[in-house]
């Protein structure tokens, strides 16, 4: 007969030659049509595996340095908001477009793309931020287990497995100061140079100083700490804050020698310093790059 095997059973006559495949998910065996492969489709084996393939892949992750000092970043500058209509979240990161601009241009994209394998590019925002943005659900599922969800400006601590490793901990805290604190010189009299060094940031969550207090302390840093603290802003959006102060240039080189910056916004500052001995207030990277010559 001319079309006999077109009909047997299992074998559809409109897909010739299926290609056995492996499902990403649950690594059962499954035939799909040679077009739905070539189309990249067909990697599951059914509408229950594809949806719940991302859960699988946010297991996968391993946490080391890399994903904890990532995972301080976000803590700090992070925001995982739902894009609207979809049941996809983005994460972004922002900062200041002039004083974080070489850190978003070069250290964050570099950090994203060696951690989670995503390519991305910062641009100005509109509410003037510098924004670095990218969706990946395995890593927003892996991010959310381990505490940090959104909104999180209020709530937000240091996860308790990161606690746990100082390595990661360490990590985790560079993340964090790069992306939130400052380092800033006081004079100690009315008039003198601003030599003292104070390495300092300021919170809405109380549990992030709270944990930061602790956890530094046990690190061997000594801490002012000001909690719950009501902040009065000229233009009248008055609120609740908490302050995490380290003074001194004991705390300063401790910092280095544990933790380290690689923000040049707050490196700078350090280095301006170490050149000349003090640095006046409200300088910007452009002036202190001047300086550094
Ligand atoms: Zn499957």
């Amino acid at each position: 007969m001319k079309n006999s095997g077109q009909f047997q059973k299992g074998s559809i006559p409109w897909n010739k030659n299926p290609v056995l495949k492996s499902c990403l998910a649950c690594e059962k065996t499954f035939y799909v049509s040679q077009s739905r492969n070539n189309d990249g489709r067909g990697k599951f084996c059914c509408f229950y595996c594809k949806k719940n393939y991302k859960y699988k892949l946010a297991q996968e992750f391993v946490l080391n340095k890399g994903l904890a000092e990532l995972i301080g970043i976000i803590i700090g500058d992070g925001c995982i908001s739902k894009v609207y209509d979809r049941d996809d979240y983005r994460i972004q990161i922002s900062g200041n477009p002039i004083e974080d601009k070489e850190y978003y241009d070069s250290y964050l994209p570099s950090l994203i793309s060696s951690f989670l394998g995503i390519k991305t590019k910062p641009y100005l925002g509109q509410n003037g931020a510098y924004i670095i943005q990218f969706q990946s659900e395995p890593f927003r599922i892996f991010l959310h287990k381990l505490g940090i969800i959104s909104p999180k400006a209020k709530i937000v601590s240091i996860p308790q497995i990161i606690k746990k490793d100082q390595d990661l901990l360490l990590a985790c805290i560079k993340g964090i100061a790069d992306s939130d604190f400052t380092l800033i010189f006081k004079a100690r009299k009315k008039g003198g140079l601003h030599y003292y060094p104070r390495i300092c940031a300021q919170f809405a969550s109380k549990n992030l100083v709270q944990d930061l207090e602790q956890e530094l302390r046990a690190l061997g840093f000594t801490l002012n700490c000001k909690y719950d603290y009501l902040r009065i802003d000229p233009r009248g959006f008055n609120y609740i804050t908490n302050f995490i102060n380290l003074d001194g240039p004991h705390n300063l080189e401790r910092w280095f020698t544990l933790i380290g910056f690689s923000n040049s916004r707050i490196l700078t500052r350090y280095y301006v310093w170490k050149k000349y001995g003090y640095l006046e207030p409200k300088s910007t990277i452009v002036e202190r790059k001047r300086l550094l010559g």
